[in-house]
């Protein structure tokens, strides 16, 4: 496994590839690897010759006053973690090698990154579809991995590579969570003894949901005046959005049906956890 650093040697690396008509895939992270990353990458491993994981935790994503310098980083743990698995190259650049000094472009997909996370979150998009874009360029894979868990994220990516024709092929992957129902997520470190306890209330929430759909509580309404109850019980518990959404167009559902996703954003003390699923399949 090589650790690379340079856009020069990631491409020559890929030219290498290719002329040898290997298949590349890829699977971008901010590191810090845990075990839903890991499932990206076994599944990245069965569909690439060269298996590319970037670690790069990416400044434009992050607003004023979030964590982007807290955000943890380990790059030797990552690193044995993907020799396990197979990586063949981490593709792993400071911030100076994405963005120089006179970077100016940005790629913003419109309309389904103004709600939800975007919402709360403005800007959030703009910089995960700048930098996807950019990593699509540098890798030139032909199939690359995302998680599930961050639904609006892979609907987004989903739509960019549409309309801008980027021949890549762009794969979903289930929620990796412990075994007590928490979604994995390299911000559960934040998290102390009792508020790792609280932040069961989002798989909980999504059970609930669940169990209401099944048996034919559909109102969109009242499932959500269900979970805010459930929810403000616990006290470090705060919600910034519960919604029913479509799971293409991410508007807004009045009634449950097949297509629709619970997804729910919910600080717990000062980290926030997101967490989403299906209601009826
Ligand atoms: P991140 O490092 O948080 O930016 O995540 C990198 C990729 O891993 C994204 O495509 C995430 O959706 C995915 N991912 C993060 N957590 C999980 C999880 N618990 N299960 C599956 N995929 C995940």
């Amino acid at each position: 496994m090589e650790i690379v650093s340079t856009v020069a040697t990631m491409q020559q690396r890929v030219k290498e590839a290719k002329g040898k008509g290997q298949q590349i895939a890829f699977v971008p992270t901010m590191g810090y690897l845990h075990d839903g990353h890991l499932s990206l990458l076994k599944e990245g491993r069965k569909r690439g010759d060269l298996l590319v994981l970037s670690i790069f935790v990416n400044p434009t994503q992050f607003g004023r006053g979030e964590d982007f310098e807290d955000y943890p980083r380990d790059l030797q743990r990552d690193s044995e973690l993907a020799e396990k698995i197979g990586v063949d190259i981490i593709f792993a650049p400071l911030i100076n090698e994405m963005y120089p000094r006179g970077y100016a472009t940005y790629v913003d997909v419109e309309g389904i990154t103004e709600v939800l996370c975007g919402a709360t979150r403005p800007g959030h998009f703009r910089g995960v579809t700048t930098v996807v874009n950019k990593l699509f360029n540098i890798v030139q894979p032909h199939v690359a991995l995302f998680g599930n868990k961050d639904f609006q994220q892979l609907t987004v990516i989903h739509r960019m590579v549409l309309d801008l024709n980027m021949p890549v092929e762009v794969v979903g992957m289930p929620i990796f969570r412990e075994d007590d129902g928490l979604a994995m997520s390299s911000r559960n470190v934040y998290l102390s003894g009792s508020q790792r306890q609280q932040a069961l209330v989002l798989s909980q929430s999504l059970e609930v949901a669940r169990r209401m759909a099944s048996v034919g509580d559909l109102d969109s309404h009242e499932i959500i005046e269900t979970l805010k109850e459930k929810i403000s019980t616990q006290s470090e518990a705060r919600i910034d959005y519960i919604k029913i959404c479509h799971q293409l167009t991410l508007e807004e559902q009045r009634k449950v049906d097949a297509d629709s996703v619970l997804l729910l954003a919910v600080f717990i003390g000062k980290t926030r956890l997101i967490d989403n699923g299906f209601l009826l399949y």
